[in-house]
């Protein structure tokens, strides 16, 4: 007889298991078939209109899906509600001054408003505004303003198969020969991501954003970060950049951002909060101009569309965030589903990203096009099989060039199960995996979907689709 094995043993490592407990539960509705193929129905086959209420497992986004801590609770308790000079605005500014490093604060109710308020200040129209690959909202705001989006991630970020650790990196050639074309003056800033959500949560290593700073000075173009994910992403530095193994998460992120002029944030993601966001810069005379917009779009500065017990939970969540133990917890049960399926051979974005399991739809199903919307589909049939639901990262989330009016053909065509922080165990992440496992066994049979109903922004929100015959 074989004694079993717990997976770190199998590893060859001592296991790890998360720095917190459960306090209070939340219960979760099981469904069969017959009610799952009614439901997704009534949702036109996108999962963003089915209702949370027929969901089992939640894969759709991390984004303010977090579960609390007693102490961001206990705060909540401590909201200073007033309409100017919230307290709980001067602990989220320290904290922001503090872990990240930037002088100036807006707090915005999320992170597209904090793009809003940025991109409308920061570009002016016809301007190109480089990015390491786009995210839906950061583009959109930035054409909203007049500003053409240019793609300088690195190939490497495009191929779901290469390994290499910092596929989030912008290729510096890339910028060269924009500047060589246009000009300097015609760049409004580098948009830089980390980690870079549509690539598969690819982290960008330090040694870039040191080479961008320097290429920033060398041209006089700005460099603001999209630090949704930044913290993520200083973990991937201390796992796999020579040098920093000793350093703590924490001084990572403060040194990551110490290169850059400013930053957007969704604080639904890393700050571990369910609503939240900032814009927070350096230069007083941008601060001056995106301070004064926030009052028209948000809120007054001092709370930005937030109450101040938001704040206050924002506050507590960036401490905790960048705790190295909490960290290579959240990073690790994301790797642990991903291990599953790798042993399994499911065709999915390697290596494993921060936040979510991108399966690569493409090869899943090799007999679509990408008409046939490959990554929406598998989302569907995930949903039937087990109640789980995903998200498209493809064809649909691309969405059409404003010019031709025609799709944009990204290379990548993902359905992404994204973990929520602190809310899902291990067991749920076994479920989960087996439920890819039982899809990926029937794909022989899947024919694809067709689009019934196309939005005009951000369309894979609201597109309804029925399948194929
Ligand atoms: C979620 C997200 C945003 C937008 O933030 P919201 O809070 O959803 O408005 C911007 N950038 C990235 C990388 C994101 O993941």
């Amino acid at each position: 007889m074989t004694t079993p094995k717990t997976f770190g043993q199998q590893l060859g490592r001592r296991s790890w298991a998360e720095p917190w407990k459960i306090k209070m539960v939340e219960p979760l509705t099981m469904t069969e078939r017959p009610q799952r193929e009614a439901a997704l129905t009534a949702a036109g086959y996108n999962t963003f209109l089915l209702r949370s209420r027929d969901v089992y497992i939640d894969l759709l986004t991390d984004s303010g899906t977090s579960a609390m801590s007693d102490r961001q609770w206990a705060g909540m308790m401590l909201g200073d509600e007033a309409y100017a000079g919230s307290e709980n605005y001067y602990h989220l500014e320290a904290a922001v001054q503090q872990y990240y490093g930037y002088k100036y604060l807006v707090p915005t109710h999320q992170g597209r408003g904090a793009e809003h308020l940025i991109s409308r200040s920061a570009i002016k129209p016809g301007q190109y505004v480089p990015g390491n690959m786009y995210f839906t909202t950061t583009r959109l705001h930035q054409e909203m303003a007049g500003g053409i989006f240019v793609d300088v991630i690195g190939d490497v970020a495009h191929d779901p198969q290469d390994r290499s650790p910092f596929k989030g990196d912008i290729d510096i050639s890339k910028l060269d020969a924009l500047v060589a074309k246009e000009g300097a003056a015609k760049i409004a800033y580098i948009s830089l991501a980390a980690t870079v959500n549509m690539a598969g949560g690819q982290p960008v290593s330090m040694a870039n954003v040191k080479a961008l700073r320097a290429w920033c000075d060398t041209h006089g173009v700005k460099l603001y970060l999209d630090a949704t994910r930044a913290v993520e992403n200083a973990y991937f530095i201390q796992e796999r950049e020579e040098g920093y193994a000793d350093w703590g998460v924490a001084d990572i992120l403060r040194d990551f951002c110490g290169y850059t002029d400013g930053a957007w944030m969704s604080a639904k993601k890393d700050s571990l909060v369910n609503i939240g966001g900032w814009v927070a810069v350096n230069e007083w005379e941008l601060f001056e101009e995106m301070r004064n917009l926030v009052v028209v779009f948000e809120g007054l500065h001092t709370y930005g569309g937030l109450a101040g017990r938001d704040m206050e939970a924002m506050a507590i969540g960036i401490k905790e965030s960048v705790q190295d133990a909490y960290i290579r917890a959240r990073i690790g049960q994301v790797r642990y589903l991903g291990m599953l399926l790798e042993e399994w051979g499911i065709p999915m974005m390697e290596p494993v990203g921060g936040h979510a399991i991108f399966l690569d739809a493409r090869r899943f199903y090799p007999q679509l096009t990408q008409d046939d919307f490959p990554a929406q589909t598998l989302a569907a049939e995930l949903y039937l099989d087990s109640g789980i639901r995903a998200m498209e990262r493809g064809i649909v989330s691309a969405g059409r060039d404003p010019k031709t009016g025609d799709h944009h053909r990204p290379k990548l065509e993902l359905t992404r199960l994204t973990i929520p922080r602190r809310v899902y165990t291990q067991a749920h992440m076994d479920v989960v995996a087996e439920s890819v496992k039982a899809v990926f066994d029937a794909r022989e049979r899947v024919r694809g979907l067709t689009m019934t109903y196309e939005p005009k922004y951000l369309r894979f929100f609201q597109a309804r689709f029925e399948p194929k015959a």
